[in-house]
C-alpha cells in the first residue's frame, strides 16, 4: 500500500478570527499527533506540501466572479454587494488571506487526487481540505472554495467512475450539488437530519436529477445518534450501494463534528466509532483520496484524523496519546489522554428513539434507491 499525507504549516498564517468556531490550530494539532506516533515518516508514505490551487481549476466549479469577489476581499477591498456571496460576518468571515487559504485547501486537495490518478499511491489524505459546502457562486458553513468538488472533477478526468462518502455531521450540499445530474458520481451523506442542523437538507428524497437520479444518497440522523445507532444504519445502506457502483476510486470527506461532545452538533459517535467507519469504507475502496472536513472539539479532530491515516497505512496504534502530546490536549480540555473516548452512557430511551428514526431512513433508501442499482 503507497500512500501520501499532504500537509502545510501556512495554516498559522490564516485566522478565521477569534470567536470563529474553525480554528486553524487543529490542523497543527492533528499534525503533531500524527508526529508523535510516527505517522510522518513510515517508510512507504509520503508526505508533500501543497501548492496553491491555480485560479483556473478552482474556476471549473467556481464562477469568475465569484472569485474575483473572493480575491478582493481577501486583500482587503471593498466589494459592492458582497453580502450576495455570502462572505461576510458570522458564517463566512472576511478574514485577510482567505482567498490564499482557500486556495492552498483546494491546491492539497487537488494534489491528492493527482498522486492516485497517477498511480504514484493508493491512498491519499489531505485532512485540510473537505470543506463541502462551497457553492458555485457563494460562500457557506465556512467554506470558501469547495476542494472536494474539484478533486473529484479532477478524478473525472480520467475517466474514473467516483463514488463520495461524506460522514460530517452536516449535509454534504454543495458536493451533492455539483454532482446532482451525473450517474459517473455516487455522492453519500450521513449527517445530523436537515430539520436540526445546517443546511437545512439532505433527506432521503434528495435522489439525483436526470441521468442522476439514484446517484444521490442521503443517510439523514437523529440528534444523540451513537456508534450502536450509527454503525448498522450505515453498514445497511453504505457497502451494498459501493459494490453495486463498482467506483475506480473514493473520495471520502471525514468531518469529525459528529462526536459527541462537538459544540456545534447534535450526533452522539466516539473516535474509535469513526475510526471503525473509515476502516470499513477502505476495504470497499481500490483507491482513496481522504479529506477532512468540520470539527471544533479539537482534541477529537486530532485523534480521529491520526487514527483515519493510521488505518489508511495499516498502522495499530497505541491506545495512551504520546506524552508530547499531553500538554496541548489538556489545554484543549480532553480528560482521558487515550486514542479513544471512554464508553457513552446515552439513556436507553433516547437510543431507541435515534435508532427507530434511522432504521425508517434505512428502510426508505433501500425501497426507493436499491432497485435503481439492481440491489
Ligand atoms: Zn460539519
Amino acid at each position: 500500500m503507497r500512500t501520501a499525507l499532504i500537509y502545510s504549516d501556512e495554516w498559522r498564517r490564516f485566522d478565521y478570527g477569534s470567536e470563529h468556531p474553525l480554528r486553524m490550530e487543529r490542523l497543527g494539532l492533528t499534525w503533531n499527533l500524527m508526529e508523535a506516533y510516527g505517522l510522518t515518516t513510515l517508510p512507504r508514505a509520503k508526505v508533500l506540501a501543497p501548492a496553491p490551487a491555480e485560479l483556473d481549476a478552482v474556476a471549473r466549479f467556481h464562477s469568475r466572479e465569484y472569485i474575483d469577489v473572493l480575491r478582493a476581499a481577501s486583500a482587503g477591498d471593498w466589494v459592492p454587494h458582497a453580502a450576495r456571496y455570502d462572505p461576510g460576518p458570522s458564517h463566512n468571515p472576511i478574514f485577510p488571506g482567505l482567498w490564499e487559504a482557500a486556495q492552498l485547501s483546494a491546491g492539497g486537495s487537488l494534489l491528492a487526487a493527482g498522486l492516485v490518478a497517477d498511480g504514484e499511491v493508493d491512498r491519499a489524505f489531505h485532512f485540510a481540505g473537505g470543506l463541502h459546502h462551497a457553492m458555485p457562486d457563494r460562500a457557506s458553513g465556512f467554506c470558501y472554495v469547495n476542494d472536494p468538488v474539484l478533486a473529484i472533477l479532477k478524478l473525472r478526468e480520467r475517466g474514473w467512475r467516483v463514488a463520495y462518502v461524506d460522514i460530517d455531521a452536516h449535509h454534504g450540499d454543495g458536493v451533492q450539488f455539483a454532482f446532482y445530474g451525473d450517474p459517473n458520481v455516487l455522492t453519500i451523506s450521513t449527517h445530523e437530519r436537515g430539520d436540526r442542523l445546517f443546511p437545512g437538507t439532505g433527506f432521503v428524497v434528495e435522489k439525483g436529477e436526470g441521468d442522476g437520479v439514484g446517484f444521490s444518497v442521503n443517510l439523514p440522523l437523529q440528534p444523540f445518534t451513537d456508534d450502536e445507532v450509527y454503525r448498522p444504519a450505515f453498514e445497511a445502506v453504505v457497502p451494498p450501494l459501493l459494490r453495486a457502483f463498482k467506483a475506480d476510486v473514493l473520495v471520502l470527506q471525514l468531518g469529525i463534528d459528529s462526536h459527541r461532545t462537538d459544540p456545534l452538533t447534535h450526533l452522539s459517535l466516539t473516535v474509535q466509532g469513526f475510526t471503525s467507519v473509515v476502516k470499513r469504507v477502505l476495504e470497499l475502496a481500490p483507491r482513496v483520496v481522504a479529506l477532512g472536513g468540520g470539527g471544533y472539539d479539537l482534541p477529537n479532530v486530532a485523534r480521529a484524523w491520526t487514527g483515519a491515516w493510521a488505518a489508511m497505512n495499516d498502522v495499530v496504534l497505541a491506545e495512551a496519546l504520546p506524552r508530547e502530546c499531553h500538554k496541548d490536549m489538556t489545554r484543549l480540555g480532553l480528560r482521558v489522554l487515550e486514542l479513544s473516548d471512554p464508553p457513552g452512557e446515552l439513556p436507553e430511551d433516547t437510543r431507541r428513539w435515534a435508532e427507530e428514526y434511522a432504521c425508517r431512513q434505512v428502510a426508505a433508501i433501500r425501497e426507493t434507491l436499491f432497485p435503481l442499482h439492481r440491489i
